[in-house]
């Protein structure tokens, strides 16, 4: 039996308070009932980002990893974005930071309300952002990328009275490789090189590369999919089975 008096809850108390005054959990008789309350409510705040509510970088790499293996399951199409606001220092630097901050809070809010309730909308750093959108056919990511770019545009922030400020957003978007499974530092490498692509060409625009073609044979497949111990008599039996390795890893290369 734990006696509460023995913990030190003060700095939960404080971190939750702090979030949402008044929500640190009521004693109401379960010793663990109240602990599992406060647990629950400390996991959910470290996956936030404080200023704008959004799911934070933590969350969002346990979120693309839980993807990844759905689309391998599943062979569904999902789409990651990689989304940064344009020349956001000139704001910090015109209008202050707080300002900056607001805007930062603005834009997060748009983005929350341009997707569905199943996309994972976050805050990836600083001014920038990112979005994974399951089960997301071909022609939909364009049209909801395009969405979110119109929407940002449209916003007009309002950080004072008589000042308003008008930013817009670059888009970089990616589609999860279906047949192999890949990781997460090389899908976000494929979305933040359209990202690129979208500041370097002038900015308040999006690309998206779409699902790279890689031919996978059905042994190839088999290699990536199952790991097989070179003890395996039945990875020994297969008088291809070198092939096969070097065939996977180049199928592994060609991803990467
Ligand atoms: P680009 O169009 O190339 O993206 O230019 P940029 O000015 O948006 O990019 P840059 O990386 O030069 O500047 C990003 C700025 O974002 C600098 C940094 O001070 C500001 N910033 C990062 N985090 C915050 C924050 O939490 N609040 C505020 N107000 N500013 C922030
Ligand atoms: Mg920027
Ligand atoms: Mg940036």
């Amino acid at each position: 039996m734990i006696a509460l008096r023995d913990l030190r809850l003060a700095n939960a108390r404080a971190l939750l308070e702090h979030d949402v005054p008044g929500s640190f959990p009521e004693l109401d008789g379960s010793h663990t009932r109240f602990l599992q309350k406060v647990i629950d409510q400390l996991c959910e705040l470290s996956l936030k980002d404080p200023l704008t509510g959004l799911a934070n970088r933590r969350h969002f790499h346990n979120a693309l990893r839980r993807e990844i293996d759905a689309v391998a399951r599943s062979g569904d199409a999902a789409l990651l974005l990689m989304l940064d606001i344009d020349h956001f220092k000139k704001v910090n630097d015109t209008y202050g930071h707080l300002a900056g901050d607001q805007v930062l809070q603005s834009v997060a809010k748009t983005l929350g309300a341009c997707v569905r309730p199943m996309d994972t909308v976050t805050r990836y750093g600083g001014e920038e952002f990112a979005a994974i959108l399951p089960n997301c056919p071909a022609s939909f990511g364009k049209v909801v990328a395009e969405r979110i770019r119109q929407s940002v545009e449209a916003l007009t922030i309002s950080v004072a009275p008589a000042v308003t400020i008008q930013v817009s957003i670059s888009i970089g978007g990616a589609y999860a490789t279906e047949r192999v499974r890949s990781t997460t530092a090389v899908w976000i490498d494929r979305a933040d090189s359209q990202l690129y692509r979208a500041k370097t060409e002038g900015r308040n625009r999006v690309f998206i590369d779409q699902q790279p073609e890689i031919a996978v044979s059905a042994e190839e497949k088999n290699m990536l999919f199952y790991e097989r111990s070179i003890d395996d008599p039945a990875c020994l039996d297969n008088g291809s089975s070198d092939a096969a390795v070097v065939a996977a890893d180049s199928a592994m290369d060609r991803l990467n």
